[in-house]
C-alpha cells in the first residue's frame, strides 16, 4: 500500500488506560518477529499497521496495512501515529528519532531512551553495573590510541564487538592476542567497539519478561541457548542444564534490569553461565528474541501476546508453560544443497508428534538467514528433545 492510498481516518477512540480490540496499533520493523506480533495482534481482534523499507518484508506482507517507508520519513511517521492508538518495535536498529517523533503524538512502548542503551554495548554495560548485575570484563576501544592501552592485556583472549548493529555473531571479530587486534580493528571499518574479554562458557540462557507501565511484571520460564557461529540455533525449555537457583538469580537481575530502566514493553536479556557456575549477562533486546518463539506452542501466553498486553495496556499474567519445547531455527542453509535450492524434507518432520512449523514468508533463502523456526512440544522434556533429535537428524543439521 502506498503512502497516498491511506487517507486520515478519525481520532481512534479509546478507554482511557485500555486499548480495545478493534484498534489499529503500529509496528516498526517488518521482520519475523513483527510477522509473529501481528498474528498475536490479529488474533486478538486487532489491526496492525507495519512501517518497513522492504515492500516483501515478513510482517508488511500480513499486517492490514504495510507503509513501505524509510523509519525516518516524516509522513509514513505521521500517518502512523495518526492511524495507529499506540505503536511499538520490533527493530532493535529502528532510529531513535523516529520513536521520539512518534511518542510526541502516541503511546509508544519501549521508550526511545530504553532502545537506545540496548542499541549500544557501551551503553548497555554500563547499566548492568548501574544495576549491578556482573557483566564481560571490557573496554571501549573508539580511538587507535585506545589499542594501545597496556590495561588491554588482561582482556585478551578476547572478542571485538562493534558498539551497534551488531547481531547473528556479525560485526564481530575473536583477538588472540594484542598483535591481531589492530588487525581486527581495522577489519570492523574502525568503527566504535568493545573489546570483550572471551569468558569459558558452561551455558547460555535468556530470560523473557514484559513490564507495564504501572511497573507490574511477567516473564516466560528460563530458555537454554545453543548458538552455532554465533547464531541461535537451539533452544530448551525447561533448561535442562540450569538449576532452579540460577535460573531464579537470573530472572531476578533481568527484572532489575528493567526496573532500573524503568522499561515499558517486552525485554530479553542473555546470559551465560561460566563454568564456575557464575552468572554474566550479555546482552538485552527491547524486544521479543528468537529464544521466546517457543512460547507460542508451549505456553498459554506467548512473547507476543505479552507484547501485545502491554501495549494495549491489558493486565499482565504470568504464562504457564504446558508443554516442555525444544526449538530450532531453520536457516537458508537448509534449503541451499550442493548449489542447489531445495524444500526441506517436512513430510518426515511434520509426521513427529508436537512438531510445529513456523516459517517467515521469506522468498529468498540465503546461507544463515532466518527463515523459520521448527518447536517440538511434548509432556516431558526428554520426549521434546528425541523428537527435536528426529526432526534435526531429518533436515540434516547437526544434533545438540
Ligand atoms: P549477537 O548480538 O550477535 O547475538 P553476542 O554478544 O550475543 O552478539 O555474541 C554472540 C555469541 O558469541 C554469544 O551468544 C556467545 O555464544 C558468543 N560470545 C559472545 N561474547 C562472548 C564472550 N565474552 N565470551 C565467550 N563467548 C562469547
Ligand atoms: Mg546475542
Amino acid at each position: 500500500m502506498t503512502l497516498q492510498a491511506l487517507t486520515k481516518t478519525a481520532a481512534v477512540a479509546s478507554t482511557p488506560g485500555l486499548l480495545v480490540p478493534g484498534q489499529m496499533l503500529g509496528l516498526l520493523g517488518g521482520g519475523q518477529l513483527g510477522r509473529m506480533f501481528v498474528h498475536a495482534a490479529q488474533s486478538r481482534g486487532y489491526s496492525v499497521m507495519v512501517l518497513d523499507p522492504d515492500p516483501a518484508s515478513p510482517a508488511g506482507r500480513v499486517a492490514d496495512r504495510h507503509l513501505v517507508a524509510a523509519y525516518t520519513d516524516p509522513e509514513a511517521l505521521n500517518l502512523l501515529a495518526s492511524h495507529c492508538a499506540a505503536i511499538t518495535t520490533e527493530f532493535e536498529n529502528v532510529p531513535a528519532q523516529a520513536l521520539q517523533r512518534l511518542a510526541t503524538q502516541r503511546p509508544v512502548t519501549p521508550s526511545a531512551e530504553a532502545v537506545q542503551i540496548c542499541q549500544h554495548r557501551g551503553r548497555e554495560k554500563a547499566l548492568f553495573t548501574q544495576a549491578g548485575v556482573p557483566c564481560a570484563p571490557h573496554a571501549l576501544i573508539t580511538t587507535d590510541a585506545d589499542l594501545r592501552l597496556a590495561s588491554l592485556h588482561s582482556l585478551l583472549p578476547g572478542i571485538l564487538k562493534t558498539v551497534s548493529l551488531g547481531y547473528d555473531g556479525k560485526g564481530q571479530r575473536q583477538v588472540a592476542g594484542l598483535s591481531d587486534l589492530h588487525t581486527a580493528w581495522l577489519e570492523l571499518r574502525s568503527v566504535p567497539c568493545v573489546l570483550e574479554k572471551r569468558l569459558p562458557l558452561q551455558h547460555e540462557i535468556s530470560v523473557i519478561l514484559a513490564r507495564a507501565a504501572d511497573g507490574s511484571t511477567a516473564h516466560l520460564p528460563v530458555q537454554q541457548n545453543l548458538h552455532r557461529d554465533g547464531i541461535l540455533a537451539v533452544t530448551q525449555v525447561p533448561a535442562p542444564d540450569i538449576d532452579p537457583a540460577t535460573a531464579a538469580q537470573a530472572v531476578q537481575m533481568a527484572l532489575r534490569l528493567a526496573q532500573t530502566l524503568s522499561y515499558v514493553g517486552v525485554l530479553c536479556v542473555e546470559f551465560f553461565v561460566l563454568q564456575n557456575g557464575q552468572l554474566i549477562a550479555n546482552e538485552m533486546a527491547p524486544r521479543p528474541h528468537n529464544s521466546g518463539h517457543y512460547s507460542i506452542d508451549a505456553c498459554d501466553l506467548s512473547q507476543f501476546d505479552l507484547q501485545l498486553r502491554v501495549l494495549t495496556g491489558m493486565p499482565l499474567v504470568k504464562p504457564r508453560q504446558h508443554s516442555a519445547a525444544v526449538m530450532l531455527n531453520l536457516l537458508g542453509d537448509l534449503w541451499l544443497a550442493d548449489g542447489m535450492v531445495r524444500e526441506p524434507d517436512w513430510r518426515s518432520v511434520l509426521s513427529l508428534p508436537g512438531c510445529h512449523l513456523h516459517l517467515y514468508g521469506k522468498t529468498q533463502a540465503r546461507a544463515g538467514r532466518k527463515m523459520g523456526h521448527l518447536s517440538l512440544t511434548a509432556p516431558t522434556a526428554l520426549e521434546a528433545r528425541q523428537n527435536a533429535w528426529v526432526a534435526a537428524a531429518a533436515l540434516g543439521m547437526p544434533g545438540f
